[in-house]
């Protein structure tokens, strides 16, 4: 499998879910290398903008940005060694993140079945974009998908981030919860035109603040939450950034 690197070992770590509808809960989080999108403000590249491809990024700004060597960044490890790593940890709500989990979503389905079999317990959450569906070996195991549908601030065109068969899917899923990462009001017709579009049950619509320091996501509430309780969306908070800010591994 292919995970991001985080010095010389994998980034799998154990925190509090940060976001979405099991925010706080104790979970061991495996980071996947690899992405089908690009976007804009993505706080993960290294697990994409590879050196030699033509996507631009937010960073860019900063004139010490660099895209990434994919040899760095990529770490290759066996399913039964990524296991033992998890299992590790104390934690046993294990949460697949990216990049994108799902473009390894067969090797999922074996590290998953054989981390059951390890300890019962384990329950799997997986955070996706929401283009691609899980093989069934998979879904099988899934306690809950936290998708993330991109919106057309992340500059990643239609056809690339509205997948109509993938978010029908997770429309029709009931352990499916949609976060919406709102930069603007102008992004509520966006999302207001998705749960359309694909009938996403209002009650499974989670809207966050953006920002990658309190501060901000403090600012952002006040115009959110009253946004929310007029759209009839859940409102949900980053607790990962107001504990541990924007850093890497927590
Ligand atoms: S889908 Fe997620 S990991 Fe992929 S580029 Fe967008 S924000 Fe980054």
């Amino acid at each position: 499998m292919k995970l991001a690197r985080d010095g010389e070992g994998p980034e799998i770590f154990q925190s509090l879910q940060g976001e979405g509808v099991s925010v706080g809960v104790p979970s061991v989080f495996a980071r996947l290398s690899l992405c089908n999108l690009h976007c804009h403000w993505c706080d993960t590249d290294y697990t994409w903008n590879w050196e030699g491809t033509p996507y631009p990024h937010a960073n860019e700004a900063d004139p010490a940005y660099r895209k990434f060597r994919r040899e760095d960044e990529i770490l290759t490890l066996s399913i039964e060694d990524v296991a033992a790593r998890i299992l590790g940890f104390t934690a046993r709500n294990i949460i697949f993140t990216g990049g994108e989990p799902l473009i390894q979503g067969k090797d999922l389905a074996k590290l998953a079945t054989l981390l059951c079999e390890r300890d019962p317990s384990c329950r799997f959450e997986i955070e996706t974009n929401g283009t691609l569906v899980p093989p069934p070996e998979l879904d099988a195991l899934v306690a809950q998908y936290n998708v993330s549908p991109k919106l057309t601030n992340s500059r990643n065109t239609e056809a690339e981030r509205e997948k109509p068969e993938a978010l029908a899917f997770f429309a029709g899923c009931e352990r499916a919860w949609f976060k919406f990462v709102v930069a603007d009001q102008a992004d509520l017709s966006e999302i207001d035109t998705l749960r359309e579009r694909y009938s996403i049950p209002r009650e499974r619509i989670l809207l966050m603040p953006c920002g990658t320091d309190s501060a901000t996501l403090r600012d952002s509430s006040t115009w959110l939450a009253p946004l929310c309780l007029e759209h009839g969306y859940r409102f949900g908070d980053r607790l990962h950034v107001h504990l541990y800010g924007n850093s890497r591994g927590t």
